[in-house]
């Protein structure tokens, strides 16, 4: 519990604390790759050393939802897959990101049909989504910096600390 110049619990600390500590999120970044289809090929060109995104803190993929605190949503999901991905999201704990890395991920890309679901944030809520199909690794970069800037201004809730 911070305490404020007056002794008046709350306040005071707050955003200095949470400066601190979107800091530090944001270049601790554990990110879970939920990897289905061809994007993947470019999801594996921006974890090696060109583009190298340990340079952001999002170097060490987990494969356990609950080690993760970004999931990755790298390609095209199938209404028969998506029970799957909601129940890794919800094993995950809080707080956490969600990226839709590609078209599929973010709208169902070019599969307009009955077995694809048409973007993920109809299943879990997304927090990023980047663009392409497949996207350049510097695209996923930027969406990396963006999701580290929205990490940076997210305020504290009592549920995350
Ligand atoms: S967005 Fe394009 S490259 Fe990525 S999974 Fe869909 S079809 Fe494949």
């Amino acid at each position: 519990m911070e305490v404020g110049p007056e002794g008046i619990p709350g306040v005071a600390m707050t955003s200095k604390l949470d400066a601190i500590l979107g800091w530090g999120r944001k270049y601790s970044l554990f990110l879970y790759p939920f990897v289905t289809a061809c994007c993947g090929m470019e999801y594996m060109s921006v974890a090696c050393a060109h583009y190298d995104i340990d340079r952001f803190g999002a170097g060490l993929p987990r494969f356990s939802p609950r080690q993760s605190d970004l999931l990755f949503v790298v390609g095209t999901v199938s209404h028969k897959i998506a029970p799957v991905l909601h129940r890794v999201w919800e094993q995950m704990a809080e707080p956490k990101w969600v990226v839709a890395f590609g078209a599929c991920a973010s709208a169902g890309g070019p599969y307009h049909n009955y077995a694809t679901v048409q973007g993920i944030d109809t299943i879990i809520p997304v927090d990023i989504y980047i663009p392409g199909c497949p996207p350049r690794p510097e695209t996923v970069l930027d969406g990396i910096i963006k999701l580290q800037q929205k990490i940076q201004t997210r305020k504290i809730e009592l549920k995350d600390v």
